[in-house]
C-alpha cells in the first residue's frame, strides 16, 4: 500500500468536508483507518440489489407531452424547461412517481420503451424512498454522464446511454438506490443527531468515495447498511464481517430508518 497516497486522500477527504459540515473535522483525520473499498456502485463486483429482485410496479400513466424542469450537467446550453414526455408510475404500495424523459427521445413509444427500464428499479426502492420522492429526469445519450440528485427537490437526473452501460455491469439498481438515498431520506437526516453520532462512534469510511462528502458518506454507507440488513448473503462472510467492523454504528441508525423505528432518531 502506498501510504503517501492514502495519506493525500484523506486530506484531500478531510478539506471538502470542512466546507460542508464542520463536525466531519472530529472524525476526518490522518488517524482514520483506510476505507474498505473505492465506491460501491464502480469500485466492487457486490451484486446489492438484483434485476431479479421482486419490485412494487403497478401501472403506467402517459400524462402528455409537455414543458417540465430536465436539469442537465453536460452543459448543453438547452433552457431548463423544455418539452417532455411525462409519466407517472404508480406502486402497489399506493405511492406514484413521475418520469420526465426528454423530448430527443423522439416519439411517445420511445418514451415508453425507455421508461419501462426504469420503472422495475423505482419499485425495488425502499417504501420510505418512494413516498419522498417526486420524479425522475431521463436524458437521451450521456453513455459516460453520471446521474445526480437533487436532495431538496426531491428527485434525480440519469442518462438513457450511462444507463444501459450499467444494466450490462448490473449496476444500475444501485444507481438507484445511490442517488435515491439523496432525492429521499438525505434532506431529513443527513444534518440530524443521529447520523453525526453513528459517524463520530464508527471513526471510519466503508468507501473512498464516502470520504469525498458526507452526503456521499449517507449514500455509500446506505446502500451497504441495506444489503446487510436485508441480503446479508449477498456479500462473501469475509467481507460481511469486514462490513460489519467498519461501519456498525451506521448500519443500526439505517436499520432504524428501513424497518420503521425512524421516531427518535433525529
Ligand atoms: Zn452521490
Amino acid at each position: 500500500m502506498n501510504k503517501a497516497l492514502i495519506a493525500v486522500v484523506i486530506i484531500g477527504g478531510a478539506i471538502t468536508l470542512r466546507g460542508v459540515h464542520s463536525s466531519m473535522e472530529a472524525t476526518s483525520s490522518v488517524s482514520d483507518p483506510p476505507a474498505l473499498y473505492r465506491s460501491s456502485v464502480v469500485g466492487t463486483d457486490f451484486d446489492f440489489i438484483t434485476e431479479s429482485d421482486p419490485d412494487s410496479f403497478q401501472r403506467l400513466e402517459y400524462k402528455g407531452f409537455d414543458e417540465f424542469e430536465m436539469p442537465d450537467k453536460r452543459g448543453t446550453e438547452q433552457a431548463l424547461v423544455q418539452n417532455a414526455y411525462i409519466f407517472n408510475a404508480y406502486f402497489t404500495d399506493g405511492t406514484m412517481i413521475g418520469v420526465a424523459l426528454s423530448k430527443n427521445f423522439g416519439s411517445r413509444e420511445a418514451a415508453e420503451r425507455e421508461v419501462k427500464r426504469y420503472i422495475p428499479r423505482i419499485g425495488k426502492l425502499p417504501p420510505l424512498y418512494r413516498q419522498k420522492i417526486k420524479h425522475i429526469v431521463v436524458h437521451k445519450g450521456g453513455a459516460d454522464t453520471t446521474a445526480f440528485a437533487e436532495d431538496k427537490g426531491n428527485f434525480f437526473v440519469i442518462y438513457s446511454d450511462n444507463a444501459t452501460k450499467r444494466i450490462g455491469t448490473h449496476d444500475l439498481e444501485e444507481t438507484f438506490f445511490h442517488e435515491g438515498t439523496h432525492a429521499s431520506i438525505q434532506e431529513d437526516y443527513l444534518e440530524g443527531a443521529a447520523w453525526e453520532k453513528a459517524k463520530s462512534l464508527d471513526g471510519a469510511y466503508i468507501t473512498d468515495y464516502a470520504k469525498t462528502e458526507d452526503q456521499e458518506d449517507f449514500a455509500e454507507s446506505a446502500l451497504f447498511a441495506y444489503t446487510i440488513i436485508y441480503h446479508p448473503d449477498r456479500f462473501p462472510s469475509v467481507e460481511r464481517d469486514r462490513i460489519v467492523k467498519q461501519i456498525p454504528n451506521r448500519i443500526a441508525f439505517f436499520k432504524n430508518l428501513y424497518t420503521g423505528r425512524e421516531g427518535p432518531l433525529k
